[in-house]
């Protein structure tokens, strides 16, 4: 790999990171990604939840279960990313009426049963297939999401701010919030990215799998055919900038490796990854490296870990590659049968499609979940991690025992058993997310008062002609 891109070491501090405070080093054969003394904070941090685990009871007994189950009923349980929002779309599923056994990971009953207040609705616009129409595409998505919060006006509410997920839980309801996936919804246009805050979406992850026109993706770093722009170009960073006078949280799920340390030296604000493993345990890159999850812990940002199977397992991940060309040919056919059927016939073609080839490959225990919360909690720290299920949008393949949105408190339970406190759990199941939140907001007030202006390039003119190239 090329050398990695990693924050000065001189440059941690406990404090959100803030861009004139950062500059960016190359990686040297004696230059550390961390100083010693961040090192240090880190585990200092981490000890609290070391500690938990070794003053708590040992008794894996019916006492620790109850003691589960009352700490995530008084959790405020946020998960940041959810594909359900192409069902509301495609499917007309409604999140209140679900067909009777449907398969899907969300709807209002199974969050009722996992006490799931929020949920972060992903807007994720496939780059092929809705090409010359994203923000059309966008838009649709964003509607879907506020039709179900018109249709259902008693149970769910649109959501807009932290303290509306405070306020909204505190009235019973469920919370609906949004976060975009793929920065080339905004087509290059700091409007369009306007637009979209205007319509309440919170986060904006830079890229998806695909690299965009102006910042790179891990999905195709390796593609030579694809432009690359070694991280971001300047228009990036001042999307990033934007981001943060909007107050719109900046997420690092998907990128390069080198986009996201631009990033965090871009952004004033903490940042998020909505949907993020951890690569030490799991190597394949859409995960996060210890040090980046260490600079995660120096930018005062969350990792909310991803529950997709093939990045928590790799004996799975290893078994599924393995069907790669099989399943390929399969999935080529099942376009060609569909191609002109109407997108509910298709979606639920699809459906029954994922079904068949998840079975084929064993599932992993939900202790390899367990692990990665557990391991981000301990390089990044307690402050530090989160939930980011990726329901609906991971072809269902998840660990044993999570089959949707209703089997959260399993996850607390096996949080518990490990020796984490209730405090420990009621951050990660959305008290961290929670606190980032707030701290967008506060760097979007404080660049209101410092006078922050819209950036003059409102659109990449250059970006868009290179498209054409
Ligand atoms: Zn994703």
């Amino acid at each position: 790999m090329a050398s990695a891109l990693v924050v000065s070491a001189s440059l941690f501090a406990q404090q959100p990171v803030v861009s004139s405070q950062l500059s960016v080093v190359s990686k040297t054969n004696n230059g550390s990604a961390v100083s010693e003394q961040s090192l240090k904070n880190t585990m200092a941090k981490n000890g609290s939840s070391e500690k938990t685990q070794r003053s708590a009871s040992k008794n894996g007994s019916k006492g620790a279960i109850a003691n589960a189950k009352a700490i995530h009923e008084s959790a405020l349980v946020i998960d940041t990313h959810a594909d359900t929002t192409q069902r509301l779309l495609d499917e007309g599923f409604d999140l209140a009426n679900p067909p009777a056994g449907d398969p899907g990971h969300l709807d209002l009953a199974k969050a009722k049963r996992g006490n799931l207040d929020a949920e972060f609705f992903s807007i994720w616009v496939d780059p092929e297939k809705y090409k010359g129409e994203y923000a059309h595409r966008t838009l649709a998505l964003i509607d879907a999401v506020y039709q179900q919060a018109a249709a259902h006006p008693d149970k769910m509410k649109m959501c807009y701010s932290a303290e509306d997920i405070v306020r909204t839980h505190a009235q019973g309801k469920f919370c609906a919030l949004m976060g975009i996936e793929g920065g080339h919804s905004i087509e290059n246009d700091m409007g369009l990215l306007r637009d979209y805050y205007r319509l309440g979406v919170r986060y904006m992850t830079l890229t998806w799998s695909n690299t965009n026109e102006w910042a790179d993706s891990s999905g195709d770093e390796n593609d030579a055919n694809v432009k690359h722009y070694g991280g971001m170009t300047q228009f990036g960073r001042e999307v990033v900038r934007e981001m943060n006078r909007l107050g719109m949280m900046v997420d690092i799920s998907h990128v390069s490796d080198k986009t996201f340390y631009l990033a965090l030296t871009a952004s004033r604000a903490p940042v998020i990854a909505s949907h993020s493993s951890a690569r030490a345990i799991t190597n394949v890159p859409r995960n996060m490296t210890d040090d980046m999850l260490r600079a995660m812990t120096l930018n005062g940002g969350v990792v909310m870990v991803n529950f997709y199977s093939a990045f928590i397992d790799e004996k799975f991940a290893a078994a599924y590659k393995a069907l790669g060309p099989e399943k390929k040919q399969a999935q080529a056919a099942l376009d060609a049968q569909y191609k002109d059927a109407d997108d509910k016939t298709r979606a639920l073609a699809q459906q029954k499609f994922d079904i068949e080839w998840a079975a084929k490959v064993p599932r992993p225990p939900l202790s390899a979940l367990i692990d990665h919360i557990d391991h981000v909690a301990k390089v990044a720290g307690i402050d530090h991690v989160g939930l980011g299920s990726d329901f609906d949008g991971i072809s269902f393949m998840l660990p044993e025992g999570i089959d949707s949105a209703a089997d959260l408190p399993k996850i607390t339970a096996e949080l518990v058993k490990r020796g984490y406190s209730a405090e420990d759990c009621k951050k990660i199941l959305g008290g961290n997310l929670l606190r980032v939140f707030r701290d967008v907001e506060k760097m979007r007030d404080t660049m209101a008062k410092e006078g922050a202006q819209a950036p003059l390039l409102s659109r990449d003119k250059g970006a868009v002609q290179g498209k054409k190239q």
